[in-house]
């Protein structure tokens, strides 16, 4: 499956068998932070496989995650980073941070700081409580479910050169339930709002101005969400409207 990491979500999930998402994140933080395009040699990439990076805490729960192990990174973000520094916090098997743990996580992950990434890694979507996945751009590793369909039609909303023809195809043969239907809209709203503010910060007036239309357009899809059995028509529409 070909999927990028994106940079400029700073509270990210990623759904999928456990290896893959280690090796997509280990991947993804080598181009981070290796001087080489993540070469996998360097003394950099090595350390980030063995999850001793000074740039990363990689937390692994024993049997669930403590609120003495989420300790550390409440700590460490007390700090703010310098301009361009980059600060990594994972969770591998999120599935395991219960209610109490995820509760003390919102504020962190809510307006995260810049600089700092929180990662969560899980098998099943439906094990992360609501409160963090609501919180998350999700990324999927699993081809056969629904969760790949969701990212699916996620890429056709974030590529302004998607084809029509393409997109319509791909809506014809899958599903999506209301319910996913709401979690993909707030994922791409969240994604849609990342981009703008970057824009912002970037002086880049074209790519802000284009960001916000489709924030728009997406944020009518909330005030008229599907009704059951119209999710398609739903995503049709929102779909037309941006791509006019
Ligand atoms: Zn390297």
């Amino acid at each position: 499956m070909n999927t990028e990491f994106n940079i400029n979500a700073q509270t990210q999930l990623f759904i999928g068998p456990t290896n893959e998402t280690i090796e997509f994140v280990h991947n993804a933080l080598q181009n981070v932070f290796c001087k080489n395009n993540g070469c996998k040699t360097c003394v950099r990439c090595s350390q980030i496989r063995q999850n001793e990076h000074p740039s990363i805490f990689w937390l692994k729960p024993e049997k669930q995650y403590t609120l003495d192990q989420l300790e550390i990174i409440f700590e460490k973000i007390t700090f703010t980073l310098d301009e361009d520094e980059k600060f990594f916090i994972i969770f591998e098997s999120a599935d395991l941070l219960n209610q109490a743990c995820s509760n003390k996580l919102l504020k962190s992950i809510e307006e995260p700081k810049p600089g700092y990434y929180f990662l969560f890694l899980s098998q099943r979507k439906e094990q992360i409580l609501p409160t963090i996945r609501s919180r998350c751009i999700t990324t999927y590793f699993y081809n056969e479910n629904e969760g790949s369909q969701n990212s699916e039609l996620f890429n056709f909303f974030i590529n302004p050169n998607s084809s029509p023809l393409i997109f319509l195809k791909t809506l014809d043969k899958i599903n999506i339930s209301e319910q996913d239907s709401i979690e993909l809209l707030d994922g791409l709203i969240k994604h849609w709002s990342t981009n703008a503010k970057q824009a912002l910060l970037n002086n880049d007036n074209d790519s802000y101005m284009h960001a916000s239309h489709v924030i728009d357009i997406l944020e009518s899809g909330f005030s008229k969400p599907p009704m059951p059995g119209s999710s398609k028509t739903f995503w049709k529409n929102l779909y037309l409207k941006i791509q006019n």
